[in-house]
């Protein structure tokens, strides 16, 4: 018997990478993750899921927002190894994704698909 949610979704990605570290439930989101194949595609390159989605006590935990995106599974926080992460911010913006958070210090983006205009902050995080 297999691992749960030990499949390979793409060549790029298989969906253990998006569960929540507590439980291991997962939600992803189709619109999210052809984007994030997209992104992944264009800067061929292998991306680092920090964070896919969370349940409400793992959203908790990590500090996250009471409305965050990663509790429906619309948003993940990646990093890239050996890339700049302000080029990573201007392909993300190419591939429209609706919220983007630019975390300088610990080196990686949140990526979301929020509905409505395109959301971008700089986190002190
Ligand atoms: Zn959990
Ligand atoms: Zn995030």
């Amino acid at each position: 018997m297999g691992i749960i949610n030990d499949i390979e979704l793409t060549e790029y990605f298989s969906l253990l990478e998006f569960e929540c570290p507590c439980c291991r439930r997962v939600m992803l989101s189709p619109d999210l993750f052809a984007r994030l194949n997209h992104l992944r595609m264009v800067i061929n390159r292998p991306i680092y899921i920090n964070s896919g989605y969370r349940c409400k006590e793992e959203n908790h935990r990590v500090g996250g927002v009471s409305g965050s995106y990663h509790l429906l599974g619309m948003a993940v926080d990646i990093h890239v190894k050996d890339f700049l992460l302000y080029d990573l911010l201007l392909y993300a913006h190419e591939i429209d994704f609706t919220g983007i958070g630019f975390y300088e210090k610990k080196n990686f983006l949140h990526l979301d698909i929020r509905p409505g205009p395109k959301h971008t902050w700089k986190g002190n995080k």
